[in-house]
C-alpha cells in the first residue's frame, strides 16, 4: 500500500511531466473509484494549464490555472502510468499533456479517489479538515507532541497513526520509527518522555526522508521500467522481518491487533 513517501516520490515524478504543461486530453474511464469522480472532471480539466504539484497527507495535489486542484489517492493498489504502450481496463483516467506524454491512473484494487476542488478551500475539503500537521515540517516538533499526547492513554502506536495528530504515517512507517527510536509500541503516549518524544520525530523525520530519497531524484529513477511511479523496495528494520535479527541483535516479533500486523523487538523497544 502506498504511503507517505511513496505518494511524495509520485508527486515528483509527476512534477518531470505535469508542471506547467496543458492537460489537452483529460478522460475518466469510469464514475467511481472508492467515491464517485466529480461528473465535472473532464470539462474542468481539459484545456487546463498545470502551475505546481504537491502532497497533503497521502494525497497528490495537481493545481492548475483554473483555480481548481485534482486531488488524487492511490488507496491500495494505484499507481500512476507515464506513457503506457497501452492503456488498460485498470486504468481510469488517462491524461494527455501538450507536452506529449500520456498519464494513466491505475487502480486495480478501486479504494484510491479522484476529487476536484477550488484550489482557495483546500483546507475544508472533508478529508483535509481535521489533519494534523505533516511529519516533515517545522511544526511537528517535540513541544506539539507533547502536547497532544498530554492524558492521552492510548498505546504510541495507536496514537502515531491517528491522522489528527500528525497526518500521513502509515503502519510500515510507524514501526520502522519506533524501533529506531528504542520505544516499544504499546507504551502509552502520555508516559514518554521530551527526550524520548524528540528521538521519535527525528526517527520519524529520518525514515521518511530515507524512503523519499530511495525513490531517486530523476524520473528514470522514479519509474520502473514499464513506466509504473508508486512503488519503491525499501530495506526494512522490522516491518515484515518476523523472527529475524533486529539491528541490536534481538528477535523481530509481531502482533496482529485490529486486523494489523505491529513488528517490534522487545530487546530495545522500552
Ligand atoms: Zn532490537
Amino acid at each position: 500500500m502506498p504511503e507517505l513517501p511513496e505518494v511524495e516520490t509520485t508527486v515528483r515524478g509527476l512534477r518531470q511531466v505535469l508542471e506547467s504543461v496543458r492537460l489537452s486530453r483529460v478522460e475518466p474511464r469510469r464514475a467511481d473509484l472508492r467515491r464517485a469522480i466529480p461528473a465535472d472532471l473532464r470539462q474542468r480539466l481539459t484545456g487546463a494549464r498545470v502551475i505546481a504539484l504537491s502532497r497533503r497527507a497521502k494525497y497528490g495535489l495537481i493545481h492548475t490555472d483554473r483555480a481548481d486542484t485534482l486531488i488524487f489517492h492511490l488507496g491500495m493498489s494505484g499507481r500512476w502510468r507515464i506513457d503506457p504502450s497501452v492503456i488498460g481496463v485498470h486504468d481510469h483516467l488517462v491524461i494527455e499533456t501538450d507536452g506529449g506524454h500520456t498519464l494513466a491512473l491505475n487502480d486495480p484494487r478501486r479504494f484510491g479517489s479522484l476529487d476536484l476542488e477550488p484550489t482557495d478551500s483546500l483546507e475544508t475539503f472533508p478529508p483535509f479538515a481535521s489533519l494534523g500537521p505533516e511529519p516533515l515540517s517545522d511544526t511537528f516538533t517535540t513541544a506539539y507532541l507533547q502536547a497532544a499526547f498530554v492524558r492521552r492513554k492510548g498505546p504510541i502506536k495507536a496514537l502515531l497513526l491517528n491522522q489528527t495528530i500528525v497526518a500521513g504515517l502509515g503502519n510500515i512507517y510507524v514501526c520502522e520509527a519506533l524501533n529506531i527510536a528504542r520505544v516499544a509500541p504499546s507504551r502509552v503516549g502520555g508516559s514518554l518522555s521530551a527526550t524520548e518524544i524528540t528521538e521519535l520525530i527525528i526517527a520519524i523525520k529520518d525514515v521518511l526522508t530515507a524512503a523519499i530519497l530511495a525513490g531517486g531524484s530523476t524520473l528514470r529513477d522514479y519509474a520502473t521500467p514499464s513506466g509504473e511511479l508508486g512503488y519503491f523496495f525499501k530495506q526494512w528494520r522490522v516491518y515484515g522481518k518476523t523472527g529475524e535479527a533486529c539491528p541490536c541483535g534481538g528477535v523481530v516479533l509481531r502482533r496482529a491487533e485490529a486486523g494489523r500486523s505491529t513488528f517490534y523487538c522487545a530487546e530495545c523497544q522500552r
